[in-house]
């Protein structure tokens, strides 16, 4: 069956919390999708880990559940785009197909004293020309140094030559086809740490600086573009993989944001603000990274186009609305905070500050650690919901702030994700904005993302403007009267941000 007798493109969007399979129609429109949260591991304070055969296993009952509950035949299906949670990395015996242990995941801060000590030694400068990042845990290059170190010491008599590494996206390939593909794609690629933005091909000097053998990483691809096909046994015949994406570089593809200027935030475990910089590398002057948005195979007279993005990263924002819940047991569900926090006038001067994994942009402090402060007898819980959400915003807004002082003028913030289904949340950012904030009708834009790119590189479509336009605008929140004691508030909040950092020796 070729691509125009079919109706749908599949998408898998493995986050942080959960994997999901989506179908979307020729409209680019949802039409199913099957859900599955998984089980976060936290072996020490500070330590998160993912079981990687649980995230495949859960990624392939998805991709069945999804086509058999909606009747969906595999061979409606014109091809698969995958978006996966970022940096995250594992190693994996590539005769066994089995995982030497699990996957260290991005918020994860055990490398932190790595890092410090690289950071000593002088090499922050140099990672960030070669990379277009800061020097910190969060990148997978520790991660990976970490786990080849406990491989070797666990496990002495390992052949090296069969181990192979990679992101998730890699590890999920790898699988879907069947054990044959070993790749990757530049936006991805290019938040490992390991990746010379500049050629989009791995970094001799970094391999060799983080002791990773090049034999180890999966090739580099370009995100929009041929992957290989899936296993028949898994859906019982050959379906192409045609787009991978970074979560974060997805959901911007989604929204339309293809030339310099064009930003949104993603709401999800934790925020992410990314503005599109076009074909340009730019650099940041204010703790911004510079990082490969997509690249795609391009007419006859390159071989590919390559588009950039300015980000800030916000580690833990979402995560801390599941601390709530499953940590503190003071919620029973997510959604809950936006009525909760509506029942209070304020925080009853109490602020929180989200950096359980410690602190990204624009602060990139590794010692930081989550706090509440002004806490008094009169506090309620429904002040301590409200300050967690509060702090969310405040936490966009100085990235927005480092963002136009890096010459954009932001005058509309786009969004997605997850916890931008909170209305109390959007409209209290656009209170500390003092700019509107704009929520699609699909807020699902990491998966679409990874859709639209599948679809656009089997050619089932061919119009990346007319999709984007055929996106429905859910609402807009315009600053309202609490525009002023927001960004007083916000002030407030700067300050007990000083007092959360360097935590941790
Ligand atoms: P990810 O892709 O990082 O797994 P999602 O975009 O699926 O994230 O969003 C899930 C996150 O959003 C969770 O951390 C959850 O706590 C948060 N979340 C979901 N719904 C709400 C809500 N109504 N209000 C606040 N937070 C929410």
């Amino acid at each position: 069956m070729t691509a125009n007798q079919t109706k749908y493109v599949m998408a898998l969007d493995l986050g942080t919390t959960g994997n999901r399979a989506l179908i979307f129609n020729s409209s680019g429109n949802v039409v199913a999708q099957v859900y599955k949260e998984f089980t976060q591991h936290y072996p020490k304070p500070g330590w998160l880990e993912h079981d990687p055969n649980e995230i495949w296993q859960d990624t392939r009952t998805c991709m069945q559940q999804v086509l058999q509950e909606n009747n969906i035949n595999a061979n409606e299906i014109a091809a698969i785009g995958l978006t996966v949670q970022r940096e995250t990395c594992l190693l994996w015996d590539k005769t066994t197909g089995m995982p030497l242990h699990n996957a260290i995941v991005w918020q994860d801060r055990r490398t932190a004293n790595m890092c410090r000590q690289l950071i000593e030694q002088g090499k922050a400068p140099e990672i960030n020309e070669r990379t277009g990042l800061v020097l910190d845990a969060y990148f997978s290059a520790t991660k990976l140094a970490w786990l080849l170190d406990w491989v070797k010491r666990e496990n002495p008599n390992i052949n090296l030559d069969n181990v192979i590494a990679g992101t998730i996206d890699s590890w999920i390939l790898w699988n879907l086809t069947g054990q044959q593909v070993h790749a990757t794609d530049a936006s991805n690629a290019s938040r490992t740490m390991l990746m010379n933005i500049s050629s989009q091909e791995w970094d001799k000097q970094l391999l060799d600086l983080f002791g990773i053998p090049a034999h180890m990483m999966p090739q580099i691809k370009n995100s929009i573009g041929w992957f290989g096909k899936t296993d028949p046994a898994l859906l019982g015949l050959e379906i192409p993989i045609t787009a991978i994406f970074g979560d974060q570089q997805a959901a911007l593809f989604a929204h339309g944001c293809d030339r310099p200027g064009m930003l949104k935030c993603t709401y999800g475990t934790g925020c992410f603000l990314i503005s599109q910089s076009g074909e340009q590398l730019t650099r940041s002057d204010n703790q911004l990274l510079s990082t490969v948005a997509w690249t795609q195979a391009a007419n006859s007279h390159s071989s590919k186009t390559v588009n950039f993005a300015l980000e800030g990263a916000m580690f833990t924002t979402g995560a801390c609305i599941q601390w709530l819940r499953d940590g503190l047991q003071l919620i029973d569900s997510a959604p809950e905070t936006e009525f909760l926090s509506q029942q209070v006038q304020d925080t009853n001067g109490v602020y929180f500050v989200p950096a359980l994994s410690g602190l990204g942009a624009p602060h990139w402090d590794m010692s930081a650690r989550g706090a509440f402060l002004g806490i008094t007898g009169g506090v309620k819980r429904e002040h301590m919901v409200r300050a967690v959400l509060e702090s969310i915003a405040y936490q966009v807004k100085e990235v927005v702030v480092a963002m136009n002082k890096d010459g954009n003028n932001i005058e509309l913030l786009k969004v997605d994700g997850g916890a931008s289904q909170n209305n109390f949340l959007m409209q209290f950012q656009a209170d500390v904005l003092g700019i509107p904030v704009e929520r699609p009708a699909i807020l699902d834009a990491t998966a679409q993302g990874a859709a639209f790119g599948a679809g656009l590189g089997i050619g089932f479509w061919d119009d990346y403007a007319k999709l984007v336009k055929n996106r429905q605008v859910d609402r807009v929140f315009e600053p309202g009267a609490d525009t002023v004691v927001a960004q007083t508030n916000f002030e407030k909040w700067i300050q007990a941000v000083e007092r959360a950092k360097d935590w941790i020796e």
